[in-house]
């Protein structure tokens, strides 16, 4: 795999640690965090980085393709180094929110293809439900 800072500059951002810590974050969770989850686990490393540089980097990282942003109905964006489409699950309850990966989905957009005459590229899929976790802590009561 590339070295962050290599897919940084060749994206023509300015390298910083900041950035390169932002990004190896999205990299390595599959949590889907948002910025102020972004920011607090990157507080004890990098205790001179602000929540506004923790946006703004988001928002470069947007614009530049490195990560998607996701919008699940919460008052705040989920980011998501994975940019490929790709369905998600959305637990109520707890927020959680997982990859979701279809093959059926292959074939509803063939199907839409056939009936629509219309050529799917992406789609923006949301499952919402409650997860196992919640479901187990709501049993017990
Ligand atoms: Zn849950
Ligand atoms: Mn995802």
């Amino acid at each position: 795999m590339k070295e962050t800072a290599q897919i940084l500059k060749e994206k023509g951002l300015k390298v910083t640690p900041q950035r390169i810590a932002v990004y190896n974050m999205l990299l390595n969770t599959t949590e889907h965090p948002n910025a102020e989850t972004i920011y607090k686990a990157l507080e004890p490393t990098n205790p001179t980085m602000s929540l506004a540089t923790v946006y703004k980097t988001l928002d470069y990282f947007k614009q530049l393709g490195l990560v998607q942003e996701l919008n699940v109905g919460e008052g705040s964006s989920r980011y998501d180094a994975v940019v490929k489409c790709h369905p998600h699950t959305v637990c109520v309850q707890c927020g959680k929110v997982q990859d979701l990966y279809l093959d059926e989905l292959t074939e509803i957009h063939k199907k839409v293809e056939d009936e629509l005459d219309f050529q799917v590229n992406c789609e923006q899929l949301i499952l919402y439900g409650v997860c196992g976790n919640c479901r187990r802590k709501n049993k017990e009561g």
